[in-house]
Parts: C-alpha cells; sequence; structure tokens
C-alpha cells in the first residue's frame, strides 16, 4: 500500500505535464495492486512487453476495472501473435519490428476479437545492435506499401516507434537525434505516401523530455511512476 500516493501522484504529474501528448504507464515491473492504483487515478493507457504477462494481468482484471486499453510493446514473437489478439482489452501494438511479423498480423487478424487494433511500425533509430526495428527507410516503405495493399481491416496503422539509445556518450545527444530521426522518418512517410496523421511513439521515463520537445504523441513510462 505505501505505492499508492507516489503511483497517483506521478500518474497526475505526467497526465498533466505532457499533455497534448498521451501517458502509457508501462506496468512490466508492477504487480496488478499497483496499476490498480494508477486506474483509480484515471489512467486508462497500460503498457506490457511480454504477452504472458500481459494475457494474465489483462485476465485478472477485466471484469472489474472497465475500458483500460493495453498496449503490448516488446520484442514479439510470430509464435505469441494469436495468445497476443486473443488478450482482452488489447487496443495498441508498438512494435511491429519487420515485415515478416507484419504478415504475422495481418494474417491472423481473425483472432483479434475487439472492434479496432491500433498498431505502430518500429524503427530503428540507433546503431546499438541489440535493438529491434525496421533498420532502414526502404525497408519501412516495403511494409506501408504492404500495409496500403491490404484494405480494409480492423488493423489501424497508427504510427511509428522507436527507443532511444542506452550506451551513448552523450545521452542527451543521442536521445534526441534519435527522436528527431524518427520525426523526419514519419514526416517523410506521410509525404511519399499521401498519408496524414501518423503518431509518434518515443520516450521512456529517463528520455521523455527529449522525446516531447520532438513532438511525440505517446511517451512509455514505467520506473518513473512505478518504482519509488
Ligand atoms: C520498459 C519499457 C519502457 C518503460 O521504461 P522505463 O524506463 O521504466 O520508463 C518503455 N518502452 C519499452 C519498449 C519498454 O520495454
Amino acid at each position: 500500500m505505501g505505492n499508492r500516493k507516489h503511483i497517483q501522484e506521478q500518474i497526475h504529474k505526467f497526465t498533466e505535464g505532457l499533455a497534448p501528448a498521451k501517458l502509457l504507464a508501462v506496468t512490466k515491473y508492477s504487480k496488478n495492486e499497483d496499476l490498480i492504483h494508477a486506474y483509480e487515478a484515471g489512467q486508462r493507457d497500460f503498457g506490457e512487453s511480454r504477452v504472458q504477462e500481459l494475457a494474465a494481468k489483462a485476465e485478472e482484471l477485466q471484469e472489474d476495472y472497465q475500458g483500460i486499453q493495453w498496449h503490448f510493446i516488446g520484442h514479439l514473437q510470430s509464435n505469441k501473435m494469436n495468445r497476443l489478439l486473443k488478450t482482452p482489452g488489447l487496443s495498441f501494438i508498438h512494435s511491429i519490428d519487420s515485415m515478416k511479423l507484419l504478415e504475422t498480423l495481418y494474417k491472423k487478424q481473425e483472432q483479434f476479437e475487439g472492434s479496432k487494433l491500433n498498431f505502430f511500425l518500429e524503427v530503428k533509430t540507433t546503431d546499438e545492435e541489440e535493438k529491434g526495428g525496421i533498420p532502414d527507410y526502404a525497408q519501412l516503405c516495403d511494409c506501408v506499401k504492404f500495409i496500403q495493399d491490404q484494405g480494409k481491416s480492423v488493423l489501424n496503422f497508427y504510427g511509428l516507434m522507436t527507443m532511444g539509445p542506452i550506451r551513448t556518450d552523450n545521452f542527451e545527444d543521442g536521445a534526441r537525434s534519435s527522436f528527431k530521426k524518427l520525426r523526419e522518418t514519419r514526416d517523410q512517410i506521410q509525404a511519399d505516401f499521401g498519408l496524414s496523421e501518423l503518431r509518434l511513439s518515443m520516450g521512456m521515463s529517463s528520455d521523455y523530455q527529449f522525446a516531447l520537445d520532438e513532438g511525440t504523441d505517446w511517451v512509455r513510462i514505467g520506473s518513473a511512476i512505478f518504482k519509488e
């Protein structure tokens, strides 16, 4: 119970401080008890990076906590797609990071039971080897072409997501250049494909200010809310 006050203060602080950008509260380090504290402060968007964990939390909460929108933000293996799509309250996937995964998403879309599933394409904007994401503009274009060829669907191409660098000589410069790159890539995709209103998902506890400066639409924050 000791966390309750801290969590609720952080939810209020971020919700106000980030607007018009939106707060995705990342619960991967937290139990549902803490998530409920955030829910009671008005938070409805929650993010998880592992399918099992997301499914377990969502199923436990679905009856008593209406209106939760779940966001999947982790690396997704194709063989977990069915399980993910069947999760109650799933509303966003931030981490479609390859053409193969994109094809799997479309192939399995009937598994999804909701009315609309928004997804982001994850773009690699740093040269850190272990980072996921679509590595170059040509491959990103292939993905967008694929989406445009699919026609109407419960799936909605919502925007682009990235992760800032972790190991860098200058943390601030590294983050800023990664987020600038994502924004420029978004602008270019919109121009090249005649799209409008693609959103950005970037920024975490340690670098969200720089993401706000680049005009992000969603900020994904875990430890600054849930770890005291
Ligand atoms: C864990 C995680 C976050 C949140 O990280 P914090 O540093 O705890 O705010 C954001 N995005 C992704 C993809 C994550 O895996």
